[in-house]
């Protein structure tokens, strides 16, 4: 999703940029006043927003952003917390929408179908399985990159079958779609987020 998205916009409570509320995370107060990440952004109560960014959720972090924006004592919380919750929120996200691909139809299972499509009519996105053979993820990963294919490791072989209903698979690719720029998206702020660290 790029920075032209139409919708409301909100001010990140670190750098103070606005943007698209899509764009960034929004977080809410527990009753017991923990800082809880609202990464469906449906939690009512006001809403405080963070670029989804390392950079701008260690600076929310380190100058109290949150007690600000929320105008009252929040609990601690340090990076680390709040990079946990942004983890299990960012890969069930991608885990549903791998889910709804596969009820779509929109889901291009098993190496030979992904290298196939690379080379005829290059999808938009490739995920392979961390635990694919090394040769196979290789020449995967170099016909994604020539085509200028976006591709990330994720998930086991075991798991990526389960999703789209299959033993197991060492690859997955998805047709062009919503779809496919929404998990793209998820895929790219999970890298951003969780994988850095
Ligand atoms: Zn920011």
């Amino acid at each position: 999703m790029n920075t032209e998205v139409k919708g409301p916009q909100r001010t990140c409570v670190a750098c103070r940029a606005e943007k698209n509320k899509k764009q960034l995370l929004r977080f809410v107060l527990s009753p017991g006043n923990d800082v809880l990440l609202d990464y469906q952004q449906r939690l009512p109560g006001r809403g405080v927003y963070v670029c989804s960014q390392e950079q701008c959720l260690k600076m929310a972090v380190k100058k109290q952003a949150f007690r600000r924006g929320f105008r009252r004592e929040t609990k601690p919380l340090d990076f680390a917390q709040l990079q946990e919750q942004l983890n299990g929120a960012v890969e069930k996200k991608i885990l549903n929408l791998i889910g709804m691909g596969r009820k779509s139809g929109a889901v291009i299972s098993g190496t030979n179908a992904v290298l196939d499509a690379l080379r005829k009519d290059p999808p938009p996105l490739v995920i392979m399985a961390p635990d694919i053979s090394p040769s196979i993820g290789n020449k995967i990963s170099q016909l994604a990159e020539l085509k200028n294919v976006y591709w990330a490791r994720m998930f086991s072989k075991q798991l990526l079958g389960q999703l789209v209903g299959k033993e197991e698979r060492s690859a997955i690719a998805f047709n062009r779609g919503a779809l496919a720029d929404t998990l793209k998206f998820e895929l790219q702020r999970f890298e951003l987020l969780v994988r850095e660290n």
